[in-house]
């Protein structure tokens, strides 16, 4: 398994060298440097590699410097990708131009203008939680009934205005909503007035100042028609509103031609909840007149059999523009795509691990294998099994699971629990969700700590006793020690996973993030719900906090590189030897969220999701499912994943790899559905070696229906593909010829007999 195909091209050798190492399509996109150009193909086929070839081959003839071309990424780890792609182009290390997320780019523009936006140059950019104690303060004097109205809900609407590049005065009631009973667009008009006296900006200002300079400063976009001679754009199916508004802008030169190039690929659509349209890559055409549409269609990453699979998944989407893609080399060194059924998810951490470090024994650079996960909370068993296994592994584009904020917030709940003299537990919590303990408290609070030579848990106790705490503040904090004493005797009555669950609860630190309505809430609580379910592995909490302690020192070597763990979002644009893709279970992919908030858009989107997962593989992906999956402290059932039976068969091979781990009586009654009613045979027939290639589910539904099995000759229906006949059955599978003309195998439980 070599990456050959897949290596930076080396510094050019000849003239043209860099243009011979591709095809004519792309070698067309590079050659059209003048002019808009949208580059519109699928996933592996050169888009990345076509824009920073441009990059380098407007550098190398001269049309410009480095500094006239901006170029813009989704996320800081692509930039620094195209940053060594230009450079190794180059043969030089690439400096000086404007290449970068869009955040960063703004951030730099808005350092140079700051004075048009009412700000210094030196203003600070807030993070979420400074923006939320800001947005707090100034909601105070408005009266709103923050039960209804929580201030992280608000400060969501105010960053969707901001991704529309809506300022307060252009928000017109066609976009006001009725949220904090119409007082919304008053609030964010103070808060933003509020941030301006701080000289301070939110990460949604960066854009939203900037463009609103582009906007009524002609003499400063000016500058920049004249400075930027060209604009490259990678993943432009996932620009927003706002940050389509500030390219427009930019590109739309008054002194010569929109040298504007967006790469992008409608199929890889994954944004929309943060606001992205992918209408900006249908309307290119409209807004730059005269722009030529490239077409790419040859992958060059991922073997032939991936591709099958990723475009057979793909092709179950109506909403799309419809793409060819073909293999672009020889796949002689790939199989088929792996689809595994494991017994429950503990299987599926060890089974994944186990591979890894099969790889890694047969010498493979644990650089290029990647876990991609729909959710963050799916990280936590992989890393641990890692860590017990001594597999060196990172977390991309977001927090080992024990650093993220939520989960440290907790686990300084369970320190101040087990050791009230914790007193850097206790600081970090006082205050999370806000019990009025301000600077002024705290200092009181020390300074009693000190003098009683006692812990700030038991000074707090001491002046709740004597009075010299009052108000509501004082309330708050007899709740919260009144929480830790109950958890206490909870710990030593009922042990230690209740103790957290009824410690959690009672300090009113779930509520908090049950009430925030921003779009990180739901996944910090299941997060939270992960580390609840994780104490059920330990004995003892102090057992847990001492593993959690060793967990977070896990540095391991580099050397080979590390496995890469991310989000499926987050792996957006990036290539793998190898990919796992664990968790493929109706309601974890596709998640029961979109589902339910999302619709049928809402599951075209999940799908892309997984076809972006798929074609990150060069020559392995693996995907697990779990019969069973322990969610909180409870197991609970699980299906596969649609998406599973949406890949053709002939690119996929099909494992059950986990013996059968429930009692058959569990699930008594659990298919009482099913549509056949042949006898039933009492035991479970004898599972047999050729497994391998047949349909599977879990376990149990298999057997099930091996024991329906339709009968050869009925005539029967599928919801998707019609009637048609069976004309071959067995275990687990059957094929049918449709009346369509198609023969197709498919799960028996999915056909209804006629
Ligand atoms: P995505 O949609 O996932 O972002 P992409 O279209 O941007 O994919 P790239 O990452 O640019 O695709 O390219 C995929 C792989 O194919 C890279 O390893 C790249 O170096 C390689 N590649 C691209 N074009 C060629 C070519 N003409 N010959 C050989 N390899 C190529
Ligand atoms: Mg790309």
């Amino acid at each position: 398994m070599t990456s050959s195909a897949s290596l930076p091209p080396g510094p050019p050798s000849d003239g043209d060298g860099y243009l011979a190492r591709l095809n004519p399509e792309q070698r067309a996109a590079i050659e059209t440097t003048e002019g808009p150009l949208l580059v519109l193909a699928g996933a592996g086929t050169g888009k990345t590699r076509v824009l920073t070839t441009r990059f380098a081959h407007i550098l190398l003839t001269e049309r410009a410097r480095p500094w006239q071309i901006l170029a813009v990424t989704f996320t800081n780890k692509a930039a620094s990708e195209m940053r060594e792609r230009v450079s190794a182009l180059l043969g030089q290390a690439a400096e000086g131009h404007w290449l970068g997320t869009f955040h960063a780019l703004c951030a730099r523009m808005l350092r140079r203008h700051a004075e048009h936006a009412g700000l210094t140059s030196s203003f600070s950019i807030l993070d979420t939680d400074d923006q939320l104690r800001l947005l707090k303060q100034v909601m105070q004097p408005w009266n709103v009934d923050l039960k209804r109205w929580p201030a992280p809900g608000l400060l969501g609407v105010i960053q969707r205005w901001k991704d529309r590049g809506l300022t307060p005065e252009r928000i017109t009631p066609a976009d006001d909503t009725d949220f904090a009973d119409g007082k919304a667009r008053q609030i964010y008009q103070a808060y933003q007035a509020r941030l301006l006296e701080l000289n301070a900006c939110d990460f949604g200002d960066l854009m939203l100042h900037v463009t609103e300079i582009l906007r009524n400063r002609p003499d400063v976009l000016e500058q920049y028609h004249r400075s930027f001679r060209y604009i490259l754009v990678d993943e432009y199916q996932d620009t927003n509103t706002i940050q389509y508004l500030w390219l427009r802008l930019l590109a739309r030169r008054t002194d010569g031609p929109a040298n504007i190039c967006c790469v992008g690929d409608d199929d890889q659509s994954i944004y929309s909840w943060r606001g992205a349209e992918v209408e900006n890559i249908l309307r290119f055409e409209k807004d730059f007149p005269g722009a030529k549409i490239v077409r790419l269609e040859r992958n060059y990453r991922s073997t032939a059999q991936i591709l099958g699979a990723a475009a057979g998944l793909i092709a179950h989407n109506d909403s799309r523009l419809g793409k060819t893609l073909r293999p672009g080399h020889d796949d002689a060194q790939g199989g088929p795509v792996e689809i595994n059924g494991v017994g429950d998810s503990e299987i599926e951490a060890r089974s994944v691990c186990d591979e890894i470090d099969a790889l890694r024994r047969s010498g493979h650079k644990l650089g290029e294998v990647a876990i991609l996960v729909r959710a963050g909370f799916q990280t936590r068993a992989f890393e641990e099994r890692m860590v017990q296994t001594g597999i060196p592994y990172r977390i991309v584009g977001g927090l080992r699971f024990y650093e993220r904020s939520e989960i440290r917030d907790a686990l300084a709940y369970m320190r101040v629990m087990v050791q009230p003299s914790d007193d850097l537990a206790f600081e970090r919590i006082v205050n999370v969700p806000r019990r009025g303990v301000g600077p002024a408290a705290l200092q009181k609070i020390r300074a009693e700590s000190r003098n009683l030579m006692t812990g700030l848990a038991g000074a707090t106790e001491a002046m709740l006793a004597s009075g010299a705490l009052r108000g509501k503040m004082a309330d708050q904090l007899s709740e919260l020690m009144g929480a830790f004493a109950k958890g206490r005797a909870t710990l030593a009555q009922e042990g230690h996973v209740v103790a957290v669950n009824t410690l959690l609860e009672d300090a009113g630190y779930l509520a908090m993030w049950k009430l925030d309505t921003s779009p990180e809430a739901p996944g910090r609580l299941e997060n939270l719900k992960e580390l609840v379910r994780a104490l059920a592995d330990f004995g003892t909490l102090r057992e847990f906090l001492d593993h959690v302690a060793l967990v977070m020192e896990n540095e391991g070597n580099d050397e080979g590189g590390r496995v890469s763990v991310m989000t499926l979002h987050g792996a957006k644009g990036l290539e793998f030897d190898t990919v796992f893709l664990p968790g493929w279970e109706e309601g974890v992919f596709p998640s029961q969220r979109t589902l339910d908030e999302g619709g049928l858009k809402g599951l075209e989107e999940e799908r892309r999701l997984a076809y972006v997962g798929l074609t990150r593989a060069r020559y392995r992906a693996v995907i697990f499912h779990a019969d069973r999956r322990r969610i909180f402290a409870n197991w609970q059932d699980a299906l596969p994943s649609r998406f599973i039976e949406e890949i053709p068969d002939e690119y996929a091979v099909r494992k059950n790899q986990s013996p059968r781990r429930i009692p058959q009586e569990d699930y008594s009654g659990f298919f009482s559905d099913s549509v056949f009613s042949a006898p039933r045979r009492t035991s479970a027939p004898p599972r047999t070696a050729s497994r391998s290639n047949v349909v599977s589910f879990s376990t149990v539904r298999r057997t099930r229906e091996q024991e329906n099995a339709p009968e050869i000759g009925s005539r029967v229906r599928h919801a998707k593909f019609g009637e048609g006949i069976v004309v071959s059955a067995d275990s687990g599978a059957a094929e049918v010829a449709f009346d369509s003309g198609d023969t197709r195998r498919v799960i028996p439980s999915f056909l209804e007999k006629l």
